[in-house]
């Protein structure tokens, strides 16, 4: 199975270059962030509960994720892989996937990081929130979000890199451009 974790800070592209990934290698997509928007939409407790770290800029427990992503995962039948998006965010997740993955007979096949200069995040980002109207792309909590990713979620690189599963990705040109050097890289470990 080709199972691609898609990395990146908020805005880096990877909720769009993941649907191309999607319909390319026709794998299943878990985009955390999604998941945790569709529960705040139908009410759920859990929704309830994202909403509160959400709005904030602040990452859900590692352990709440753990399960939500565990749970999704087995959702998929005969999947040809998955591709991961928006997670993992820390080390605690990186090292509960991976788990979770060896008890299922598999791994990480790579890590694809897409690397975007701040202040062009912060662009995107607000562009983003006045278009789609997305509680936590207003400037204040961007600042939280790119602040949380820099301490949190960026220690994942070297994590990775140490995996041996890092691959660097330029998320700064055309959207073709980008999604060319991704399917180079995925067809490098196919
Ligand atoms: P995203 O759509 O991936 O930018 O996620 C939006 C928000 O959902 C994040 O700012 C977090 O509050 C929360 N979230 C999404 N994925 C995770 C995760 N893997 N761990 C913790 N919080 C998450």
């Amino acid at each position: 199975m080709l199972n691609i974790v898609i990395f990146g800070a908020p805005g880096s592209g990877k909720g769009t270059q993941s649907e191309r990934i999607v319909e390319k290698y026709g794998i299943n997509h878990i985009s955390t962030g999604d998941v945790l928007r569709a529960e705040i939409k139908n009410g759920t407790e859990l929704g309830t509960t994202a909403k509160g770290y959400i709005d904030q800029g602040q990452l859900i427990p590692d352990a709440l994720m753990i399960d939500i992503l565990a749970s999704v995962f087995d959702s998929f039948q005969d999947s040809k892989g998955v591709i991961f998006d928006g997670f993992p965010r820390t080390i605690a997740q990186a090292e509960a996937l991976k788990k979770m993955l060896e008890e299922r007979g598999q791994d990480v096949s790579v890590m694809l990081d897409l690397e975007v200069p701040e202040e062009e995040l912060m662009t995107r980002l607000i562009k983003r929130g006045e278009a789609s109207g997305r509680a936590d792309d207003n400037e204040e909590t961007i600042k939280k979000r790119l602040h949380v990713y820099h301490s949190q979620t960026s220690p994942l690189i070297d994590w990775y890199k140490q995996e041996g599963k890092y691959q660097h990705i330029n998320g700064l040109g055309s959207m073709d451009t980008i999604f060319a050097d991704i399917c180079t890289a995925i067809d490098a470990i196919k």
